[in-house]
């Protein structure tokens, strides 16, 4: 695919300050008197649909050393014992959450996430992973996936991972740029990375993503040109090209990146287009807003067949709409609640050595709430809007739900970011790159024209 031509004047315009829409209602909304008892609730909903299916999630936010561009929830140590003190906790909540299901409930997603989750030695992973088929029904058919940082991975860890049940692994590479990784605290050799994701391959992994980042100093198009070269050579099954977001009045680790060596967000939008070009030329899919699969794989099918899902853990095939995280800032989506973990070890763990679940905010979706959900959703990932779809959800004509946004969103046809088609909104290509913009104009809890310190640009 060779993507259509983006106009400085449409980057000035629309290059603005907005949510990931990694949930609806997003992050912010929602209220710290969302306390333990509305989380107890939640998980008697959830179990009071006996075939509702579950993933979870488990937050493993351990470190050896923090690099410059984190905006990740992680934590440094050097000490196993850290580890082990953490996974008691987690082990607390594995009871305290699961005693309240009443069953040993099937789970047919599980990833986990950090921080590092390859920074646990083996008996810890051994020991969390046996905790959790201790206490959940694990479908060993269902994706099994977990992040690994290839800077303290080995092949002998991955084995205890594929033998575990671990089937799917993401590798974390950002960019083999020397002089980038230099910039941004975290040398990774390539043939490092090259080495380990053979490793992977050899010990037949159904699925190996690896996770690249655009807009970081000293990227320009010529090593960023290389970088992408290198990851079609090994060919992963799905990639992720992240934006990054520098944001050190928030993530105080980004002030050790100089500033002066960050492309410019023109230059930064052509790395990511020329991302778009070129992976799409070698082959995969470009899905939703910033992932790539190959075309034979089953999340480019999913997008074909206009079935993809999005949930905190990212873009799925599953359809799992429940899931419950564990673990320090961990995020449930359960029966209609969101419900976040605390993100502060000590007050996570303490919380839980009091014998309470360690919950500090959350939100009940109301009607309208699921409705633009659904509807947001199925934007970011499948690039349309079929109206049945609020039909279905509603039981009412269109006009009637969404009538204001969908004038609202008149003025992006002009623009050649959308078509409003008889049964549908169709996104266009040049929308793609805007998609947040859209979202934005269905999103009931945003202020027009406000300024939105918490969120990142679009571009
Ligand atoms: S390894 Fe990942 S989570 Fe850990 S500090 Fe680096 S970027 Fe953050």
């Amino acid at each position: 695919m060779n993507t259509t031509t983006v106009s400085r004047e449409l980057l000035d315009r629309y290059n603005k300050p907005g949510p990931r829409y990694t949930s609806y209602p997003t992050v912010p909304v929602w209220s710290a008197n969302f306390g333990e008892e509305d989380y107890r609730q939640a998980l008697r909903d959830f179990a009071a649909q006996p075939d509702a299916k579950l993933s979870i999630y488990v937050h493993l936010p351990f470190c050896a050393e923090r690099c410059h561009y984190c905006g990740c929830n992680a934590t440094v140590t050097k000490k196993d014992s850290v580890v082990d003190a953490y996974l008691d906790r987690v082990e607390r909540e594995l009871q305290l959450v699961t005693s309240i299901l009443g069953i040993r409930q099937q789970v047919v997603q599980m990833h986990w996430g950090g921080g590092t989750p390859n920074f646990l030695n083996t008996a810890q992973t051994e020991r969390l992973f046996g905790l959790i088929a201790q206490f959940f029904d694990l479908d060993r058919t269902g994706e099994i996936s977990l992040e690994v940082d290839p800077r303290i991975g080995s092949r002998q860890q991955f084995e205890v991972f594929k033998a575990l049940g671990f089937n799917r692994i993401s590798l974390g590479v950002q960019d083999i740029d020397p002089q980038v990784q230099q910039a941004i605290g975290r040398i990774q050799p390539e043939i490092l990375t090259r080495s380990l994701y053979a490793h992977c391959r050899e010990l037949g992994f159904e699925s190996v993503n690896l996770d690249i980042v655009y807009g970081l100093p000293y990227q320009s198009e010529r090593t960023f040109e290389r970088t992408l070269q290198a990851i079609i050579e090994l060919g992963p099954d799905r990639l992720a090209c992240f934006s990054y977001a520098h944001v050190p009045w928030v993530k105080a680790n980004q002030k050790r990146i100089d500033e002066t060596a960050l492309p410019s967000p023109y230059e930064k939008f052509d790395l990511f287009q020329m991302a778009v070009d070129m992976l799409t030329g070698a082959g995969y899919d470009w899905i939703g807003m910033d992932h790539f699969a190959k075309r034979n794989d089953e999340m480019a099918l999913a997008v074909r067949e206009k079935r993809l899902h999005r949930n905190f853990m990212g873009y799925t095939t599953q359809s799992s709409p429940h899931m419950i995280a564990f673990g320090m800032s961990g995020i449930s989506d359960l029966a209609g609640h969101f419900v976040q973990n605390n993100a502060r070890l000590g007050d996570y763990q303490k919380t839980l050595d009091a014998g309470r679940l360690p919950v500090v905010r959350g939100h009940h979706l109301s009607n309208d709430d699921k409705v633009r959900r659904k509807v947001i959703t199925h934007l970011m990932c499948n690039l349309e809007l079929p109206y049945n779809l609020i039909e279905a959800e509603t039981g009412r004509r269109v006009p009637e739900v969404l009538g204001a946004e969908l004038e609202r969103l008149r003025p992006f046809e002009a623009e050649g970011f959308l078509l409003f088609e008889p049964e549908r909104l169709q996104v266009t290509t040049l929308g793609r790159f805007f998609i947040r913009n859209l979202c934005m104009e269905l999103d009931a809890y945003l202020e027009p024209n406000t300024d939105r310190p918490l969120f990142s640009k679009t571009i």
